[in-house]
Parts: C-alpha cells; structure tokens; sequence
C-alpha cells in the first residue's frame, strides 16, 4: 500500500537553511515535514570545529549544532522523515513527490534545501587528509592554520578568494593552478597579483597529498607539472581544493529554472523560484556565501516567504468563491 504524507509545507534537506526553515514553519502552525534527504544535517555533519556560528563563545562541533537544530525543530513541531525523493510533478496543486521505496509526499508549498557540495580532486590521499590538513572550505577551517604555510587549489573565483582570505592568517600562500590563466574576474586577479604574501604556481596539478608525522597529516604536496616537467615537491602544512561546488538540482532539471552554474534562480531578495509555490534557500541557491549561518537567514526567509504564499491563496480561495449562474427561468 503507498503511503502518502501531506502538509502546508514540504521541505528537502536537512542542513541548517532546511532545519530554521521548519523551525518558522512550525512555530507558525504549519506543521513541516522535513525530508532529510541522504545526508541528513548536511555539509555541516562532515565539519568539525565551528567557531564563526554565532551564540558560541567556545568551539563547538558541527554535528552537534545539527542535532541540535533538528531537535529544536522537532520540539516546536516539524517531523522528520528520512527518504530520499526521487521525482517531482510540480504541474499538479498540491505539489507531488515521490521517495524511492514509493512514498509519497504532497505538498501545497514546497522548499528547497538540498545544499551543494564541494567538488574535490577525488585522489586516495586526498580523502585520506580530509581534516587533517586537507579542506574544502578556507573560511571555516582557515582559522586554524594561522602563521602556516598554505596553499590553495583552482583558479576560478573561490579559489582567488580562498587565496586572498587566507592572508588573514599566513604570510605564506600559494595558489596553484592547472592552466596559466585564472578564470576569476579581473578584479580579484588583480587583488591576487598584488599581495606581497601570495604567489602563483601555473600549470600544476596536486599528485599526491603527502601525509607524515604523527598523529598523520598533511605536510607536503607532489606537485605534476602539466607542461611535462619533473614533478616536484613542496612542503606545506594546510590544503584547500578550490574547484568549485556541485549544487543538488539534478532533480529539479525541466521543472525548475536554473542558472548557469546549475544553481535553483531566486527572484533577487526573496526565495521565490520560477514556479510559485516552491521556495529555494541555502547553498542550492547560493554559490558566493555558502555558511552555515547565510543558509539558515535564507532558510528562515523561505518560510516567511512560503507562508505568505499560503495566506494568500487561503485568502483568495475564500473572497473568489466560483460565481453561481443564476438560475434562468
Ligand atoms: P569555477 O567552476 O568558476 O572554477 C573552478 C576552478 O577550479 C577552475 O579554475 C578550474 O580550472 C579548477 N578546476 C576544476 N576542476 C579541477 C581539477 N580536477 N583539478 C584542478 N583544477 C580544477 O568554480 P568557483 O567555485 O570558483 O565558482 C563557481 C561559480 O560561483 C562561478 O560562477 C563564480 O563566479 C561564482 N562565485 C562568485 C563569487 C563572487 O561573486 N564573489 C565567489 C565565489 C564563486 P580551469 O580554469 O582550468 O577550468
């Protein structure tokens, strides 16, 4: 038999823009159903440290503000049902959904809190590293390679910007890049060009992250250079791969707009997307923040948006009753 869940308001995602989203939701009554989703509590479960989400004065561990941001939802109302949703027909009001053992899920307001992923070099020794000097994310681990030397990995934007931020705490960055052109705007190449503790490494790419010391981490990279040269070996203490995010839309590809980089598009200001009814917050819409707490600003306008939505049209179908033909004869 299929089972079948309906609620004012279906969330995807499970991150921190899903979670606030449920916690306005149901604090205004709508009583969310939160479809966790293959990695419930999102990008912040894999984090460790988190020193720049604010109320913390003290360290705090990013699975714990997850648990603790789906308790306080599940304390104030919203359910939360692990599925993975595998199709969607937004042609229809409700909105439908389908999880891949069949459920499905009806919705008369939608949001969209699937996240992005980092993109990462996919080498063994890369995963081996992974928060051991080895990190995607400049601004959340940077802190903790103050007066280390560094490099950072891309030449797009989130590279450059890695780059430049990590001045904050090294006077010794390096980008390295694959190419012998950056594709980030002039601008920011500029910025790059110009700071005194920042230096480019053209046409490599990392070989192998170089694990040592004990307890392991990184302390070298094997540089490959693309121009065929002898590979080379620099001596580091912290990583960053910069190339770039993958935003979670497969399933929205022909029912939703998306931009050009695959991001769900949102009216500016709002979380409206191009189907009203379905609201997008968190990084599946954003690829220039990408934090925690910009995710759940975001997350907290999608409900506020949705539920305006819902008074609305509660209020249109009571004041537009279908007018009755008067009866001739
Ligand atoms: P991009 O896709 O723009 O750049 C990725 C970079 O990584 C490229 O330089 C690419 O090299 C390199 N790269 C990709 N795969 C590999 C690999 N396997 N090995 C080595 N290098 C690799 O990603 P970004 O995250 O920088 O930006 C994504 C979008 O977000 C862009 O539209 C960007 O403008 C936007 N953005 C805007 C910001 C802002 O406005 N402040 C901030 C951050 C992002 P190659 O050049 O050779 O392809």
């Amino acid at each position: 038999m299929t089972v079948t869940h309906k609620s004012r308001m279906l969330i995807l995602g499970s991150g921190p823009a899903g979670l606030t989203a449920a916690i306005y939701a149901a604090r205004a009554g709508l009583k969310p159903i939160v479809v966790q989703g293959m990695q419930p509590g999102g990008q912040l479960t894999i984090t460790t440290d988190v020193e720049n989400y604010p109320g913390f004065r003290d360290t705090i561990q990013g699975p714990w503000l997850m648990e603790e941001m789906q308790a306080q939802a599940e304390h104030v109302g919203a359910r939360m049902e692990w599925d993975q949703i595998v199709e969607v027909d937004f042609s229809r009001r409700p909105f439908v959904l389908k999880g891949d053992g069949g459920t499905v899920y009806e919705g008369d307001t939608l949001v969209i809190a699937t996240g992005a992923q980092a993109k990462w070099l996919n080498l063994p020794s890369e995963e081996h590293l992974k928060g051991r000097g080895v990190s995607a994310c400049a601004t959340c681990d940077g802190f903790f390679y103050r007066g280390k030397k560094v490099v950072v990995i891309g030449g797009g934007n989130t590279a450059v910007e890695e780059a430049l931020y990590m001045t904050n705490h090294s006077d010794d960055v390096i980008l390295i890049h694959r190419r012998d052109k950056l594709r980030s705007e002039k601008i920011l190449q500029e910025r790059l060009f110009a700071h005194p503790n920042i230096r480019v490494m053209w046409n490599r790419s990392v070989g192998t992250f170089v694990a040592g010391g004990e307890p392991e981490k990184l302390v070298a990279l094997d540089l490959v250079d693309e121009n065929g040269a002898p590979a080379e070996r620099i001596e580091v203490d912290g990583a960053f791969v910069a190339i770039g995010h993958a935003p979670a839309t497969e399933l929205f590809r022909g029912h939703l707009e998306l931009d050009s980089d695959g991001y769900i598009a949102v009216e500016p200001g709002t979380t409206r997307t191009s189907v009203p009814g379905v609201f997008a917050c968190g990084d599946v819409m954003d690829k220039i923040y990408r934090q925690a707490v910009t995710a759940a600003g975001t997350g907290c306008m999608s409900a506020l948006d949705a539920e305006k939505f819902l008074a609305e049209a509660d209020f249109e179908a009571a004041h537009h009753e279908p007018v009755r033909e008067a009866a001739v004869g």
